[in-house]
């Protein structure tokens, strides 16, 4: 399916897609099913995506990046999510990715050499710590419990994080702690860059989770026990840490939709070929209509989600947050992506479960997209917010009401 992309950004999908096909499925091929992937391979990996000029297209040259829009860097996202190494390989990977936006717009310039130039070179390694453990943080931020308080030119931070992404190899935590308990939540707040060998940063454990085999990232339970950080590691404005985060969080939930929209092409496409070739009750089973129409339903349902998730690509590069059309974004494509695997592993039979192809992999990865970065019911209520903002009474006047016989307008039939 053709989009309304640039010139620019058709140019960088190409070379992407000639790095998927020619360096990371062959890698991904080769793997016996579902191993982990070494440190050596990944940075083969980061090696032929400079090679072939599609290595941090979303960040600016400046830093180490390509430069590239975020609307033509699009993409780039839905060529890397056709592997669960594609995006690691073009260091568009979460949470990484988020956190070198988050940098980027709200870090200033020391922030940015200690560890953005690092990060997008991949010498370092980061996570966000947001999510806490019950009474904490969770679908609800409001409910954070986590305190930084100014002591001298120094924040001290408390707190108990769980589910950081990456948290057990992050060199530098990105930590939301309250920095004014009288204010709300969303005017008290504030982010800190917290090296991962502070005194009092304790990882816990990383949390035993579904899914992750081939990447081995951590999803890390966190003590902040009276971490010290100097004044300078506040990221962004005092107290705007909520703004910050929404900052980081709105693209981040975009690009986990073209991430996700990859993964659900290739798991169709899969479907597809598998299907083509396997025969049964005297035809191939593509030949079945019941099938047939699945796929068609599934694909039609994967080109609305692309097309929304370009028509919010379009307003946040224009400036508008765009959040309802994010959640929007959100909501759908993990339902989406989250039906096109289903009906691959199907489609596939026991082939669909086992790990020489990569379904049964995006099987596990893709159930938390209807969780992290806000839980489907927490989009709906965003969206809902806005569908009842304006409720139109005026429809309601032709209505009969109780007790009333001359509600009914004359003349009816
Ligand atoms: C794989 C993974 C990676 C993650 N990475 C990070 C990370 O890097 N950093 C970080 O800070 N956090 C991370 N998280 C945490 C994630 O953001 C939270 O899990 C998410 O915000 C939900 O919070 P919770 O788990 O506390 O669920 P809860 O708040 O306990 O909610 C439980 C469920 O209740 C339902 N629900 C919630 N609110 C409503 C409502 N208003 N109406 C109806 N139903 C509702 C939803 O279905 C939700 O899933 C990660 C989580 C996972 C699974």
């Amino acid at each position: 399916m053709n989009y309304a992309d640039s010139d620019r950004a058709q140019e960088l999908a190409d070379r992407a897609h000639e790095l998927m096909e020619e360096v990371v499925l062959p890698i991904e091929r080769e793997r016996p099913g579902g191993m982990g992937i070494s440190s050596g391979t990944v940075a083969e990996l980061r090696e032929a995506a400079r090679e072939y000029d599609v290595y941090a297209p979303q960040i600016a040259e400046e830093y180490g990046g390509m430069g590239e829009s975020f609307r033509d860097a699009l993409p780039v996202f839905e060529e890397a999510g056709r592997s669960l190494l594609g995006a690691v390989a073009m260091r568009v990977d979460a949470p990484d990715e988020g956190n070198m936006h988050l940098l980027e717009l709200a870090g200033d310039d020391l922030q940015k050499e200690t560890y953005l130039e690092p990060l997008v070179k991949g010498e370092l390694s980061s996570g966000f710590s947001m999510t806490e453990p019950l009474q904490g943080a969770g679908s609800d931020p409001k409910m954070i419990q986590t305190t930084a308080e100014k002591e001298g030119d120094e924040w001290v931070i408390d707190g108990h994080k769980w589910w950081t992404s990456n948290g057990v190899e992050a060199d530098v935590l990105i930590v939301l702690a309250r920095t004014d308990p009288d204010a709300h939540p969303y005017e008290g707040c504030s982010l800190f860059l917290v090296p991962a060998e502070a005194d009092g940063v304790e990882v816990v454990r990383d949390v035993p989770h579904m899914g992750g085999e081939t990447l081995g990232a951590s999803h890390a339970e966190i003590l902040y026990e009276n971490v010290r950080v100097p004044e300078e590691h506040l990221l962004g404005e005092l107290n705007q840490g909520f703004t910050h985060a929404q900052e980081r969080l709105g693209p981040a939930r975009l690009t986990h939709c073209m991430r996700f929209s990859g993964m659900a092409q290739r798991a169709l496409d899969i479907a597809k070929a598998y299907t083509s070739e396997r025969e049964g009750f005297g035809s191939t089973l593509s030949d079945k209509q019941s099938l047939r129409y699945r796929i068609a339903d599934a694909e039609t349902r994967l080109h609305v989600a692309r097309t929304a998730i370009r028509d919010a690509a379009d307003r946040i590069a224009a400036g508008e947050e765009a959040r309802i059309p994010v959640s929007m974004c959100k909501v759908f494509t993990a339902n989406v992506t989250q039906e096109a695997i289903d009906l691959a592993v199907q489609c596939c039979g026991a082939n669909g479960i086992g790990k020489d192809l990569p379904l049964a992999e995006f099987y596990q990865s893709v159930r938390k997209f209807r969780i992290v970065d806000g839980a489907d019911e927490v989009h709906r209520r965003v969206i809902a917010r806005d569908a009842f903002e304006d409720v139109p009474n005026e429809e309601l006047e032709a209505l009969t009401r109780f007790g009333d016989p001359n509600t009914r307008r004359e003349g009816g039939h």
